[in-house]
């Protein structure tokens, strides 16, 4: 085992404490992959986030088999499916989050732009967040929404579910993640309010000063 590796495996437990201790995932919900190369790094299945030891998490060759630790997580394929069509990323986050799935349990007007335009952090970090179809658990055709929308969006509500986030590295996903989070809920608290939106002009000068990906 490389140090990289190792060194890798070590922030993804720390990642999966750091959002278990702050109630953003529970029971053995939520997962977090990094992809190395043409390898993976997965939280395990049947796990909680908060006490993983580094010799648990999943480490899978390219073709999927088990190279070290416990079996995958069953939404691997998830972020296989994500990443597929994101060259640019190697970090993908997903959570059973209040807020998030909250919001993801609702109608929204644009299934491809679902979060208001309340901070520029969140359109800073998270770009167009779209809302994926219901699909029970296991049922393949999760991963083909997932692969249709990847290439334009970053993050993306799984309907009923809970949020789905890449970035560049795990650090990029999970500030990213926590963001989404943060904004279901100012949406949430503000529901039935008339806050005041950042408008088409003020939304363009963010996309432009800092250059986004998508
Ligand atoms: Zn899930």
């Amino acid at each position: 085992m490389s140090d990289a590796l190792e060194d890798l495996k070590q922030a993804i437990v720390e990642a999966g404490q750091s959002l278990f201790e702050r109630g953003l995932t529970g029971g053995s919900s939520g997962n977090i992959s990094v992809r190395v190369g043409d390898e993976w790094l997965v939280t395990p299945t049947n796990s909680s986030l908060g006490r993983l030891s580094t010799s648990e998490v999943s480490h899978l060759d390219g073709e999927g088999q088990l190279l070290a630790g416990k079996p995958p997580s069953k939404e691997l394929a998830l972020h296989q499916a994500f990443l597929s069509r994101r060259p640019q990323d190697r970090a993908v986050v997903h959570l059973h989050s209040t807020y998030a799935t909250a919001w993801a349990c609702l109608s929204h007007p644009d299934d491809l732009d679902v979060l208001p335009p309340l901070t520029p952090y969140s359109i800073m970090r998270l770009g167009k967040v779209a809302l994926l179809p219901y699909r029970r658990p296991g049922d393949a055709r999760m991963a083909e929404d997932i692969t249709r929308l990847a290439a334009g969006h970053r993050a993306v509500l799984l309907a009923n579910h809970g949020p789905l986030v890449a970035g560049r590295d795990l650090a990029t996903a999970m500030s990213a993640i926590e963001e989404l989070e943060e904004t279901a809920r100012l949406a949430l608290v503000l529901r039935g309010e008339q806050p005041r939106l950042l408008d088409s002009a003020q939304i363009q000068e963010l996309e432009t000063t800092f250059a986004e990906r998508k």
